[in-house]
């Protein structure tokens, strides 16, 4: 592992706790040391209270934040002499050790101290610097770890087993370290859990992390058990093939039975590279993938166990038999019994999350833990914690207070494709289900201006005219996300004004092909995926004002949105049986949209003797209607609070006296 210590880089950070925020991002930003929101790091330093007394301070990091991205406020300051007296006394809870810790804080507003903040207090080192390396994860869960580990690293580390992290742990650092401290001690190492390095100066505890790393990543290729996942080479080797197309209704199915295993929806991603169809197609998959997570903390994320196959129902009957088995009389309250981790000979690595981030961040731990347990298969055998161990993490009280602060969205786990979403009414309906917790398709012809990175968005480039583009929007829908709940079909087009005695067949035609039979398409093709959706499908049609009052001139535009309407009344007649509902909205005079430039307001404002503000507002309640109302309207159609509504119309006009 390289040293990405840059001194000009580092200059830019000035002070001790400067100096800490950047080997913090250092460690943060290398994916094999610490993975979202794991490791901590802190910094003592001497400082002046509000009486002009001085201080030791303990800069830690606070629980949950990422190293990679850290600002100096992501540190919880600790009164030093405060912690290290809690670390004499011979009980605590960790509960109680998580309401001490936050008495003392210098700062209130501070985020909460790591959990492990007893343990940098004990240490006597400026810096300390802790991460749950692969490479050393990959060492000591194996068969013969604790040998192996100290092979690796002799005396220059103090060695601890594996103890529960909280206040026991931080009790037992402590004697141990004081037992095993020689002249050349540059760090800690914690079986099945992490490393911890120590030094003077940021730089020094930084350099040995890595040089301690090193050790571990030299020891695996020494047994030819580093390059383990040269995939292109692998998938030469062993001529594995991508799942062919056309495979969302049997994803929607799978998804369908895990959400309802779970008791809310789930985002389901599927990933058929070749690191996980090989890992999944192996003949030894049941042995070496049903050991146990790499890291403890990993459980919360993952579950102790992926499912191999496709039986759900005797995972959840397996995750019963381990909670019962596990709670020893205690009153604790079962978590979902629902896998997040599918390893299937065909779909290749399933990664399942209540949202979309989740489930990328499943995915990208599981991915590591494929690395770690290839490693250590490779030294002879994996190993990890016994299911005791891992059931008192995933139970452990400190993590299930954290789970009852999240306040889940009411779109959470639930998967919505938006046609013509890269303006208009199109992206405001797609960033209202964002905000509301869905994950997004937005289909446009346009690409959308701005890539976003966002796991819960993905943005395709389609002509919704083409039936084998739209087959492959839901194909990667489905694929990306599991399943799709709610289908918002809002592209269309609306040309310049002809009166029926001028207008041209084709042009008529090519008004009917967009706005009404690619709505018939998209629908037709979308109901499989809709009928398995875990609360039921929901669709809402784009309709306009000028299907309950057409004005002259635009005949092929009301007959298509007409004709639309007629077709969305019919399938909420024939839908209703699967639980899909299907509702129209009929929106007029949006201004924020494409279609109504300065120039164009300014003259149809004109040409009915009005001002352009007149205009605006030219409806019965005197408002104007915003792209952003009309999207929060389709969201509200896809929510509970339409959940015994079907083919219903709603304007949302201002008011017209034709359409009332
Ligand atoms: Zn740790």
């Amino acid at each position: 592992m390289q040293s990405l210590w840059n001194d000009s880089d580092a200059a830019k950070f000035p002070g001790d706790l400067g100096q800490r925020v950047y080997t913090s991002r250092l460690l943060g930003c290398d994916r094999a040391l610490v993975l979202h929101g794991g490791g901590n790091t802190s910094v003592k330093v001497r400082e002046k209270n509000i009486f002009g007394e001085e201080e030791e301070i303990l800069y830690v990091k606070g629980s949950g934040g990422d190293l990679g991205n850290i600002e100096a406020s992501g540190f919880a300051p600790l009164r030093l002499k405060y912690v290290l007296r809690l670390a004499e006394l011979e009980q605590l809870s960790d509960t109680r050790m998580a309401a001490e810790l936050r008495c003392a804080l210098t700062n209130p507003a501070a985020p909460n101290p790591s959990v492990e903040s007893i343990l940098h207090a004990i240490l006597p080192y400026k810096f300390v610097d802790h991460t749950h390396a692969d490479a050393f994860i990959a060492v000591c869960n194996t068969v013969n770890g604790a040998e192996r580990v100290k092979e690796v690293y002799g005396d220059s580390v103090v060695h601890i087993p594996y103890v529960m992290p909280g206040f026991e742990l931080s009790k037992f650092c402590a004697r141990a370290f004081a037992e095993q401290r020689t002249p050349r001690t540059i760090g800690m190492i914690l079986m099945h859990h992490g490393v911890f390095s120590f030094g003077e100066t940021a730089r020094e505890a930084y350099e040995r992390m890595i040089e301690l790393v090193t050790h571990a990543e030299e020891y695996l290729a020494k047994h030819d058990a580093w390059n383990v996942n040269n995939q292109s080479r692998a998938r030469q080797q062993a001529g594995e093939q991508p799942l062919p197309n056309g495979r969302g209704s049997e994803i929607a199915a799978l998804r369908k039975e895990v959400s309802d295993a779970a008791g809310f929806p789930v985002v389901f991603s599927v990933h058929d590279d070749a690191q996980a169809l090989i890992f999944a197609r192996r003949k030894d998959v049941k042995d070496i993938a049903l050991q146990g997570p790499a890291t403890p903390d990993h459980v919360m994320r993952t579950k102790r166990l992926p499912l191999v196959g496709r039986d759900v129902k005797s995972y959840c009957a397996d995750y019963k038999n381990y909670f019962s088995e596990n709670t020893r009389g205690r009153a604790l309250k079962m978590l979902d019994t629902a896998p997040r981790i599918i390893l299937d000979k065909e779909l290749g690595l399933c990664a399942i999350g209540r949202t979309a981030r989740d489930a990328a961040i499943v995915e990208e731990i599981y991915r590591h833990t494929i690395e770690i347990i290839l490693r250590g298969t490779a030294l002879g055998g994996y190993r990890a914690l016994p299911a005791s161990d891992l059931f008192e993490i995933e139970y452990w009280e400190l993590e299930q207070a954290k789970l009852s602060h999240i306040k889940p969205k009411p779109f959470d786990g639930e998967v919505a494709l938006v046609t013509g979403a890269a303006s208009g009414i199109g992206k405001a309906c797609a960033e209202a289900l964002l905000a509301r917790g869905a994950a997004v398709t937005g289909l446009d012809l346009k690409a959308q201006e701005k890539s976003t990175k966002r796991p819960d968005q993905l943005e395709l480039v389609c002509d919704i005219t083409d039936e084998a583009a739209v087959e492959r929007a839901l194909e990667s829908t489905a694929r990306k996300y599991g399943g799709l709940d709610m289908l918002i079909l809002n592209a269309g087009i609306f040309p310049p004004g002809a009166r029926i005695e001028t207008l041209k067949l084709e042009d008529w035609q090519k008004i009917m092909r967009v706005n009404l039979d690619a709505n018939f398409s998209l629908m037709r093709a979308a109901y499989p995926l809709l009928k398995l959706s875990p609360r039921g499908g929901r669709v809402v049609v784009i309709g306009s004002k000028n299907v309950p009052a057409p004005g002259p001139g635009v005949a092929a535009y009301s007959a298509s949105k007409a004709a639309l309407t007629q077709l969305a009344r019919v399938a909420a007649l024939e839908w209703g049986a699967v639980n899909i509902r299907v509702n129209v909205i009929h929106p007029n005079m949006v201004f924020d949209t494409a279609i109504w430039t300065t120039e164009v307001l300014a003259q149809r404002a004109a040409h009915y003797g009005m001002s352009v503000e007149q205009y605006r507002t030219n409806n019965i309640l005197r408002t104007e209607v915003h792209s952003a109302d009309v999207a929060a309207l389709a969201a509200e159609m896809c929510s509970p609070l339409f959940a015994k509504t079907t083919g219903a119309q709603v304007p949302i006009d201002g008011g017209n006296d034709r359409v009332i």
